[in-house]
């Protein structure tokens, strides 16, 4: 049977191929995130250098190719599926590519599709995003201090987010808000941030910096490790773990004084490894099996050379998964302020 989608792709059904994308350790790929861009309208400090070169436009994958791609994990098991970028609000035609993807929420393919967000666009696209079946966004927020927020954005304006935050919420969407632990930024601000979330009834999670590009700051100078921080955080509050685990490298308490959940993202300290279910698929369609590894494998290639040849692109997802590797390798104290890979985060999604 074939049908169109909003991006006006056709779509098949039936006969295509359904077996689920297993690795070689026996882990069941069901995440996929997607970076949609590699561009972006802030400049933040761990994330991208002030004079970043973007990526030409015919490097990077349509809006088509997106979708055939993503829609190819979906048919595969992929039942989560996260737009990030880069920025992904300020791609071009990206409420068309939500809407389309929205199809396979109702078709009970996919369980939940998602995105990340620096806020700054959202209240431009808060209700779209929510017809198309959105029903949580994170959304990145380090600091509540106009002026700090200015300094580790560098090109970001604090009212326009709180403004995003808020429109968010009123669409109907949960709010989870992700916040970078820098040493020397908002350390000292952490609990106001937790107080903020938790008045909005937002989730909170806390992220350590990652080695991740060449930027022009020193990493080890802004590293935070998290560990000190919950060590804090129990002075203080009674926090109580939660069960709740998503395959990534979140781990969740609940902080009893404030009602609130809060999350540690800790790839530098904890090996989350072992319970990895997800791939990342960059702007210019390169899948990366591991955040932390080199290894990719060339999907735009694939749906380049072979259009709709979906045998092609099966056998392509087969063979990358196959090479998904056991673990990764971050340790920013042993390579000192280098990363551990050089593409940036803007690039595989965070
Ligand atoms: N632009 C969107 C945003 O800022 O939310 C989505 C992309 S951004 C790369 C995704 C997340 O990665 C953000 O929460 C950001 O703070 C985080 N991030 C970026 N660079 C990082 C780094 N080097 N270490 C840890 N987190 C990083
Ligand atoms: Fe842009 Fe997000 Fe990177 Fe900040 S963290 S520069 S908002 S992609």
């Amino acid at each position: 049977m074939l049908g169109t989608t909003a991006l006006g792709i056709a779509t098949e059904s039936g006969r295509l191929t359904t077996r689920p994308l297993i690795d070689p350790f026996g882990r069941a790929i069901t995440y996929l995130r997607v970076s949609v861009t590699d561009r972006c309208d802030f400049r933040c400090v761990y994330c991208m250098a002030e004079d970043m070169t973007f990526l030409p436009k015919s490097e990077v994958l349509s809006l088509e190719e997106i979708d055939r791609l993503a829609s190819a994990f979906i048919r595969r098991g992929t039942r989560k599926l996260r737009l990030t970028g880069g920025e992904p609000l300020v791609r071009r035609g990206i409420d068309d590519l939500v809407k389309s993807l929205g199809r396979h929420l109702k078709s009970g393919a996919l369980e939940e599709l998602t995105l990340t967000s620096n806020g700054s666009q959202m209240a431009r696209h808060a209700e779209t995003l929510f017809a198309a079946g959105l029903r949580r966004v994170n959304i990145s927020l380090d600091t509540l201090d106009a002026a700090r927020f200015a300094r580790i954005t560098r090109w970001g304006r604090l009212p326009q987010v709180l403004d995003g935050i808020a429109a968010a919420a009123a669409a109907g969407l949960k709010v989870k808000l992700n916040t970078v632990a820098l040493a020397h930024e908002n350390a000292e601000e952490l609990v106001d941030i937790m107080q903020f979330a938790a008045r909005g009834g937002h989730d909170l999670t806390l992220i350590e910096t990652m080695p991740m590009g060449e930027i022009s700051e020193d990493r080890m100078d802004q590293y935070l490790p998290l560990s000190v921080v919950r060590r804090q955080l129990e002075q203080r509050f009674t926090l109580i773990d939660l069960p709740h685990r998503t395959g990534g490298p979140a781990r969740y308490v609940r902080v009893e004084e404030l009602g609130l959940q809060l999350g540690f993202i800790t790839p530098l300290t904890h090996n989350f490894c072992e319970s990895c279910n997800r791939v990342r698929l960059t702007a210019t369609g390169q899948l990366f099996m591991c955040l932390g590894q080199e290894d990719k494998a060339d999907l735009r290639a694939v749906v380049r050379q072979f259009g709709n040849d979906d045998k092609a692109l099966d056998a392509a997802l087969d063979e990358a998964i196959a090479r998904k590797p056991k673990g990764h390798d971050f340790m920013i104290e042993r390579r000192g302020a280098k990363p551990a890979v050089s593409r940036h985060m803007s690039m595989t999604g965070g």
